[in-house]
């Protein structure tokens, strides 16, 4: 946000912004908090810089609406967001406890997602050569065969005093294999498993649901929720609409309107044809911002579009690392001027679009934006 140019000056050199909606965010958060159980926890999954919205920024506006417990991946986003957030935040390192770093993770007041029996073992060993039971949470694997204790493994750890008494277990937690498909038998198989596997434990927080865990219903609440992409406007579940405001808007410039003759081709290797004459923008914003080459187009197949004023402008061939050629013939001639901006994302071109046409998912387009856009926290609707 703060640049060394002057504003107005900075503005002008950027090939693209990225407005980020911390409202929206906390005004997500807000929503999932109220569907969950009564007395149930909602946690925010901030790994992956928060999804690409910005870890700092996120991790503290989430902090300030009254979330209490995060989630990153690695360590290494633990410690930054340690620095971020007040004290009494609690922080899980869902990647777990990576070898000979136990004392980090205690230094800095993080607990580690103990994914398999040598890291409960480590942290045990640990906690007692320390002469302290530092907080961990014991992850168990109820099918997705990633992290997590087995079942026989779970159930050795829990039921061995030392063990359990030489750490502070603060939480159990499993993952959801297919909450993207809530009809996928997995899922009440996941739920019951885990029901009935930690059902001696109940005293310990129990965990299980990720966003769309939580949109699925209070059999998969549990007392603490992890919900990621949902806080950030992604699309949970696939089959549903989607309940979230979006948060971010990606705007990429235009760099010059031009025409295409019928029958001449666009872009690398000459996939697509122009059937008619075109008017064409070329806007300053590539796969190397993130906006997934898979989706541009051929004659052949489709590619993702872009909004100007309300009107559809399709992708026009490949996408390339900096720029993108969009189709804007059907588009009034005052809306499409050199230096003006248009959509690639925001309210109206859901992340799960551009995605879909990319043939991946919205987490992905997401997580790898904006390395280059002007970065803008602020409302979406004030341009
Ligand atoms: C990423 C992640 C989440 C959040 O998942 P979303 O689908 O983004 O809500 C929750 N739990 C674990 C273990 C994760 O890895």
């Amino acid at each position: 946000m703060s640049d060394p140019l002057s504003p107005s000056l900075s503005t002008n050199l950027y090939g693209g912004r990225l407005t980020i909606d911390l409202d929206a965010i906390a005004a997500n958060w807000r929503m999932l908090s109220s569907r969950l159980v009564a007395g149930g926890e909602c946690a925010a999954t901030i790994k992956a810089d928060a999804y690409g919205t910005g870890q700092d920024a996120t991790g503290r506006r989430l902090y300030d609406e009254g979330c209490r417990t995060f989630f990153v991946a690695l360590p290494t986003e633990a410690v930054a967001l340690r620095r971020t957030l007040p004290q009494d935040a609690v922080i899980y390192v869902l990647d777990g406890l990576f070898p000979g770093t136990a004392e980090i993770f205690a230094q800095h007041r993080l607990r580690p997602v103990l994914g398999c029996h040598a890291e409960v073992m480590e942290w045990a060993a640990f906690c007692n050569a320390q002469g302290r039971a530092f907080e961990a949470a014991v992850h168990l694997d109820t099918g997705i065969h990633r992290l997590g204790l087995s079942r026989e493994e779970f159930q050795a750890v829990m039921g061995d005093d030392g063990i359990t008494s030489a750490f502070a277990p603060s939480l159990i937690m499993s993952h959801l294999a297919c909450g993207s498909d809530p009809a996928h038998p997995m899922n009440a198989h996941q739920q019951a498993m885990f029901a009935a596997l930690t059902a001696p434990y109940a005293s310990i927080p129990r965990s299980l649901a990720n966003s769309a865990g939580v949109l699925m219903g209070p059999d998969f609440h549990f007392d603490l929720a992890r919900p990621g992409i949902a806080l950030y406007g992604g699309k949970a579940i696939d089959t549903e609409a989607n309940p979230m405001r979006p948060v971010a808007r990606v705007e990429a410039r235009i760099m010059m309107v031009r025409h295409v003759p019928e029958g001449d081709t666009i872009g690398y290797g000459a996939k697509q044809t122009a059937k008619r004459p075109l008017r064409n923008a070329v806007v300053a914003a590539g796969y190397a911002d993130g906006l997934l080459r898979r989706a541009g187009s051929t004659d052949d197949r489709p590619g993702g579009f872009a909004m100007i004023g309300g009107y559809r402008a399709p992708i026009l061939g490949r996408i390339s690392m900096d720029m993108i050629t969009l189709d804007v013939t059907d588009v009034p001639e005052a809306l499409v001027q050199r230096g003006g901006f248009v959509e690639m994302l925001g309210p109206d071109v859901a992340a799960s679009d551009l995605a879909a046409y990319a043939e991946t998912i919205d987490y992905e387009y997401l997580t790898s934006l904006g390395r280059r856009f002007e970065r803008i926290y602020g409302p979406l609707d004030s341009r």
